[in-house]
């Protein structure tokens, strides 16, 4: 592991924009690039996303897909849409995919484990990935033996009272306890935090990556605040993409090893040349949505929402001076 002491990561964190960077910030930089390119050699992973439900039961402030918001519709997809989804991805040449929901007990446990199973059964080379909130150790379980093997559960906030803030139905400690039960299921899990959130300080985006750290996650997704139309934080403003970015460079140094997408947020915000100045940096993973045109829009979870085909994602990539892998993208911790 690589030591980094505080103030070096705070100084870097909040250093205006307008400012010229330190010799110490440079340092940090050319490191990220030199770790993930150790470890990833020029790979960025392909991650086919399936968004294939915009209901959820949940309330949290931020997102636009909270139960309370009801000026955007609603969709659901069937298995068979989402199984035809699946397999236009996997003819793409993608071998990775993130089936992604609101918290929707619609597909009760057994409907999700089916939906892995024939997945598994048509695809054996697929990677299957869960983002669906959370569930019960026997569901996990079920999920995990019906070919599943990755599970994304963001905590978005480490800190109790910025996350009590945020999520007026949760507790931070069963989110964190769900993490733990995918573990116990056998998952790998990625995690992550949402950057600029009200209230939220430079200290606090320490003490976020931290705790990605000290879990040893195999992902880390640092998400951008946007604000969404219909939610509490609607008049808020915009999170800070040169924090993220930064944050993202500290990720690296943090665990050179751990997965770190470019999220859709921050891509929405920053365009097309940030985002492959990322690229060049630190991100090895980029998610290509998937989700059917109809219904795609529909998926608000932040006003804006931008999503890139796999060619100009392709195109993004190697720009970056890197190689898009169409592979599984097995994470390389020595973790588990
Ligand atoms: S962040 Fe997730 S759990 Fe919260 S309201 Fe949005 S979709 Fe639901």
């Amino acid at each position: 592991m690589i030591s980094i002491s505080k103030e070096s990561v705070i100084s870097y964190l909040q250093r205006p924009a307008n400012e010229k960077l330190s010799l110490q910030d440079h340092v940090l930089e050319k490191q990220s690039r030199l770790l993930t390119e150790k470890y990833y050699y020029k790979d960025v992973f392909l991650r086919g996303i399936v968004e294939f439900s915009n209901f959820c039961s949940q309330s949290c402030y931020y997102c636009g897909l909270r139960t309370q918001n009801s000026s955007i519709l609603r969709y659901r997809l069937t298995v068979e849409g989402i199984l035809e989804t699946v397999r236009h991805i996997y003819h793409d040449g993608l071998r990775s995919v993130v089936l992604q929901s609101g918290e929707d007990l619609f597909y009760t446990n057994s409907v999700i484990a089916h939906l892995c199973y024939e997945i598994q059964s048509m695809f054996p080379d697929m990677a299957i990935t869960l983002s669906i909130g959370e569930r019960s150790l026997p569901a996990y379980k079920k999920f995990r033996t019906s070919g599943a093997t990755r599970f994304l559960m963001k905590h978005e906030s480490c800190n109790p009272i910025l996350y009590r803030n945020m999520h007026p139905s949760q507790e931070l400690s069963t989110r964190l306890h769900a993490q733990q039960l995918l573990r116990k299921a056998g998952f790998i899990v990625g995690s992550g935090f949402l950057s600029g959130l009200p209230g939220q300080t430079v200290e606090d985006i320490y003490q976020e990556l931290l705790f990605l750290q000290q879990n040893q996650f195999d992902m880390w997704g640092i998400g951008l605040f946007l604000p969404a139309n219909g939610t509490p934080l609607e008049n808020q403003p915009c999170g800070d993409p040169i924090l993220v970015h930064r944050s993202m460079i500290c990720s690296r140094i943090f665990d050179p090893q751990t997965m770190i997408p470019i999220t859709t947020a921050y891509h929405s915000l920053v365009g097309d040349q940030e985002t492959i100045q990322s690229i060049h940096d630190v991100a090895n993973v980029f998610m290509v949505n998937y989700t059917p045109d109809m219904v795609k829009k529909l998926y608000s979870i932040y006003d804006h929402k931008q999503s890139l085909t796999l060619e100009k994602t392709c195109r993004f990539i190697e720009k970056a001076g890197k190689k898009p892998s169409f592979t599984k993208g097995e994470p390389i911790h020595v973790y588990h």
